[in-house]
């Protein structure tokens, strides 16, 4: 999960996993570019769908991320164009939109999104999704080509051998307890139980009486007005507080 940094790493140096990010808007797309480059991601930008579509077909990338609304074609669009042609049909897509209504993420899913993340997300929100995705499709893999599963919250079994070891990374960190907007694991994108819509993530507070016994509590808000929630990263449980 994610650590202080980037937690998305490619397999070998020799040969680097590739994203193509997709935003209409430059500072966005190079926020997220920058972070996965820092991981050694190999990183392709495009602007709008049809910028996007070319780009997927000719160098078909590990994962691709996309905002829903794009200059030309959708996200939408572009997602079912990936989902529908062969060479593109088995690549991870995250979507990561301002527009987090519920219909909105219901509308992602179904064009074939494998995850929907809410704007505003921090890169690490969004590394850590990526790693999930590509550790659950190299599960699939081995199993010889099981269906794919649909977007789920996170759970410890998701997570592939890779990111444990980042976990443990994580643990060797000096324990810093306090608020903090950058936690040692990654707030999991949430919605709220009340309306279903997607949980804006505020801040952390870590504590524990050492690293190794450390707890995490994230604090997010409805945009709706539902309230303040609060997530536990032990026990993986979201309250109203
Ligand atoms: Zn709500």
């Amino acid at each position: 999960m994610g650590v202080t940094g980037p937690s998305v790493t490619p397999d070998s140096a020799h040969n680097l996993l590739f994203a193509l990010v997709v935003d209409r808007d430059a500072d966005t797309r190079t926020m997220y570019a920058e972070y996965l480059r820092l991981g050694a991601w190999q990183v392709e930008e495009a602007a709008d769908g049809r910028e996007a579509l070319a780009k997927a077909l000719a160098a078909r990338p590990d994962i691709v991320i996309t905002e829903t609304r794009l200059p030309g074609m959708s996200g939408y669009d572009l997602c079912q164009l990936l989902r529908h042609d062969v060479s593109t049909g088995s690549i991870p897509i995250i979507v990561v939109t301002a527009d987090a209504f519920a219909g909105d993420l219901a509308r992602a899913r179904a064009a074939g999104a494998d995850a929907v993340l809410a704007k505003p997300c921090l890169p690490e929100t969004l590394a850590a999704e990526v790693q999930r995705l590509l550790g659950r499709s190299r599960v699939l893999n081995t199993k010889g080509g099981a269906p794919r599963a649909v977007d789920s919250p996170t759970r410890a079994d998701d997570v592939a051998p890779r990111s444990r070891a980042a976990h443990n990374i994580s643990l060797k960190r000096a324990h810093k307890r306090g608020n903090t907007t950058e936690p040692p694991v990654a707030p999991p994108p949430l919605v709220c139980p009340d309306c279903d819509r997607a949980l804006t993530y505020h801040r952390s507070h870590v504590g524990g009486v050492s690293t190794k016994h450390q707890e995490q509590w994230d604090y997010f808000e409805c945009p709706a007005g539902c309230g303040t929630f609060q997530y536990r990263t032990r026990t993986r449980k979201l309250k109203k507080v």
